[in-house]
């Protein structure tokens, strides 16, 4: 089902996106075997991270976000791309604590910095990056990034919403941006929109429903789409990098370990590449 749009609002002046990331707040949960706080924090980057995905240009568009910070989630890394397939990983899995704002910004830094590689598939790949604002939350960090690396205004409001025993039962993101000729009265209304009411209406209706109630159907953009967690790694793709590496130094590792071992970060997941591989990847002439 779709999960994400992208439309128009205030005559053409505001570009607004909405998604449900519920499904694919659970999906990076249940890979990476989340607590509470983690999913919560990771939750919250990923439903970002979704909207960055779907401003997206080219065909073959990939974005990626690198946080460091003093927190105790440790590194946040989510990747995405323009099929809006996601991935991502967060360093400690396992933060404890109830989930309000202070542990929110205990656990994601008050400290630190949030890199934004984005390649939109035509020439050399955009780098931005930012320090997080003074008593800021992560949808401050993202709204930073984008008035500081891209000078766009931006609103984000990101929802992760946890049941008593753990279970995602709500996730989103709504993002509004005008666009350079937005009117000044248009600029003040857009700062004025109260998102995370507009998001909570999500959790009984889908996105066109969410929007039309509140802004009608009105521009010819309605971009309806669908995102998910997905990760892009396969045997496949990893054969290709071993035969990179060389076959001599494939055996050497098999004889040294016994096999060649690869850990995705992204989706948790165990790689084994053994001498049968190695027949398989250089075959003998
Ligand atoms: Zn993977």
């Amino acid at each position: 089902m779709n999960n994400l749009l992208r439309t128009l609002i205030y005559d053409g002046q505001v570009s607004l996106t909405v998604a449900n990331t519920t499904e694919m707040v659970k999906e990076g949960m249940r890979l990476h075997g989340l607590s509470n706080l983690s999913a919560y924090v990771f939750g919250k980057a990923l439903s970002a991270m979704t909207y960055m995905s779907a401003c997206l240009k080219g065909a073959r568009g990939e974005i990626s976000l690198s946080v460091k910070s003093d927190g105790t989630c440790g590194e946040i890394a989510v990747s995405g791309n323009q099929k809006l397939y996601l991935r991502g990983y967060i360093g400690n899995t396992q933060a404890t604590g109830e989930m309000n704002a202070q542990n929110e910004k205990d656990c994601f830094g008050h400290f630190g910095s949030l890199t934004i590689i984005r390649d939109d598939g035509y020439s050399r790949p955009f780098v931005g990056s930012c320090a997080f604002p003074t008593n800021g939350d992560i949808d401050s960090a993202f709204e930073e990034y984008y008035r500081v690396s891209e000078q766009l205004p931006t609103r984000i409001c990101t929802c992760v919403e946890l049941s008593s025993d753990g279970e995602c039962v709500f996730a989103g993101v709504i993002a509004v941006q005008p666009l350079p000729f937005a009117e000044q009265e248009t600029m003040e209304k857009t700062w004025d929109l109260p998102l995370a009411e507009i998001l909570s209406s999500l959790r009984e209706s889908d996105v066109e429903t969410c929007v039309k109630q509140r802004f009608g159907h009105t521009s010819p953009v309605w971009e309806l789409r669908r995102a998910v967690y997905q990760c892009n790694c396969s045997r496949e793709y990893l054969s290709g990098v071993l035969v990179s590496l060389g076959e001599e130094q494939m055996r050497q590792i098999i004889r040294d370990d016994g096999a060649v071992r690869v850990h995705c970060h992204y989706c948790n997941t165990d790689y084994e590449f053994t001498d049968v591989d190695a027949d398989r990847m250089f075959p003998k002439k």
